[in-house]
């Protein structure tokens, strides 16, 4: 923030001085004519923040030519330089000229340098090669890249600002790929390449495809982890910027060791790779089927229905797993009894491909821990792929629920046996255990037994892809 704030202040003071310097009068920028229609958005932006004036006669001079004093001027500006007039190394800059001090200051900082024969000529126009040089070291610009213009040679005194300034995408060249170093520059000119440099989005690229490539998503993934933190920088020592909750997804667009730079809706960041799933990118369709319903209360026990548990659980699931892109069918919303065929029977109509059923578990007081069915009477796909899915399931369950894992289970039980989908039948934890019960009446280990199931089924289509 620091940073944007004083690199806008900069701009002000570069503009407001080489562009306005001469301005006897004081024109307000709504009423700025003579702006180049191409251009309108960077100018225009120029002054919407009262960076650019017009000439007293209300027109903007385009074409208008920008010397050497006003330049250097402007720089030393940028660089909050001493600016009090005084005697400078060059003989032909007069101590009391407006930019002497600006023009010693920008010298000595290594910003300008004279020309060989040892003078600064102020008064003559600044060329496109020259301002390369200024801008490059104004902005601080470190980055080159490949570039070539047939009008630049390779080791000349202006390549190596030229680089960094197409690099930066703040200068292009002709279509023809020239860059046009011995061009004066005009207002114009000097304002796209401010407007480029205060804000990214006027920035130009050598190739506009390159620059659509770089800005699509390498990947796309879904978080999994209970509020990952979005950083400034790729490490922990960088300030929280925000946070992503399981489940949410996100576009991945560079990669840094391993942290990833990525975008979910407005936030933008660096998350640790580890937190990261693949998002399946398939059209898949999951069922999900609270057990019991209606008539059918299912276990009860502690103060807890079954039914209502699994209810809850099973619509939390819907909203984890509908966030990280896969649709849902619910075999009930609400507390009403669909039989076990009429579930699989709603899961196939509405072109589910996986079948999940949530229940709770009851027995002796001391049986306590999570388990998942799945059932297998040879070795169809299906059941193999129902054993996945239940594993997938099972094994996030038993960390995120802390409790005892009682594995994965072959038994047919109806509704996962009479199902044409890969079908499991996943129990969150006894009821009938004090310490099972007391985790299950709390929205925390809802959400945990929630979160378990939806990253079970990313990890199952993932598996699938
Ligand atoms: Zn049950």
């Amino acid at each position: 923030m620091i940073k944007k704030v004083s690199s806008l202040l900069i701009g002000l003071l570069l503009l407001s001085l080489v562009l306005g310097q001469n301005d006897a009068i004081k024109v307000s920028a709504s009423s700025v004519e003579g702006i180049p229609s191409a251009y309108e958005s960077e100018i225009t932006f120029l002054t919407g923040k009262s960076i650019i004036q017009g000439y007293p006669d209300g027109h903007f001079h385009g074409s208008d030519e920008v010397t050497r004093e006003q330049a250097a001027t402007m720089v030393g500006r940028a660089l909050d330089l001493e600016g009090e007039q005084r005697d400078t190394k060059f003989p032909d800059v007069d101590e009391n000229s407006f930019a002497s001090g600006y023009i010693q200051s920008a010298v000595e900082a290594g910003v300008i340098k004279g020309y060989p024969d040892g003078t600064y000529q102020p008064k003559s126009i600044m060329t496109r090669g020259e301002m390369a040089y200024l801008i490059s070291n104004a902005f601080n610009l470190k980055a080159t890249s490949e570039v070539s213009y047939h009008d630049v040679k390779e080791g000349s005194n202006v390549a190596t600002p030229v680089n960094l300034l197409t690099t930066a995408g703040i200068s292009e060249g002709t279509p023809e790929g020239n860059f046009l170093p011995d061009k004066t520059i005009t207002r114009t000119e000097f304002s796209l390449f401010i407007a480029r440099g205060l804000n990214a989005d006027f920035k130009v690229s050598q190739d506009e495809e390159e620059e659509e490539e770089a800005q699509k998503a390498l990947s796309e993934k879904v978080v999994d982890a209970d509020f990952l933190n979005v950083r400034q920088g790729p490490g922990t020592e960088h300030k929280t910027v925000g946070k992503l909750m399981t489940g949410e997804t996100v576009s991945v667009y560079k990669k840094e060791g391993d942290w990833r730079y990525i975008q979910s809706g407005n936030l933008k960041g660096y998350v640790h790779s580890y937190y990261l799933l693949d998002k399946p990118k398939g059209d898949w369709k999951v069922a999900l089927d609270p057990g019991h319903g209606g008539r059918d209360p299912g276990a009860s026990a502690n103060g807890l229905i079954e039914k209502e548990v699994v209810l809850d659980v099973g619509l939390r699931v819907r909203e984890y797993v509908e966030n990280a892109g896969i649709d849902t069918v619910m075999t009930r919303q609400t507390d009403w009894y669909p039989s076990l065929a009429g579930r699989v029977v709603l899961a196939t109509d509405n072109n589910a491909d996986a079948f999940v059923s949530i229940h709770a578990n009851a027995f002796m007081k001391s049986a306590t821990g999570v388990e998942t069915f799945y059932y297998s009477a040879g070795l169809s796909d299906r059941e193999y792929a129902s054993y996945r899915l239940a594993t997938f399931i099972n094994d996030r369950l038993y960390k995120e629920m802390d409790m005892y894992n009682r594995g994965v289970k072959d038994v047919g039980y109806k509704v996962i046996k009479d199902n044409p989908l890969p079908a499991v039948l996943t129990e969150i934890g006894f009821l009938t255990n004090d310490e099972d019960s007391s985790k299950l009446k709390t929205d925390k280990y809802r959400e945990a037994a929630a979160r378990a199931i939806a990253m079970g089924i990313v990890d199952y289509y993932n598996w699938k892809e």
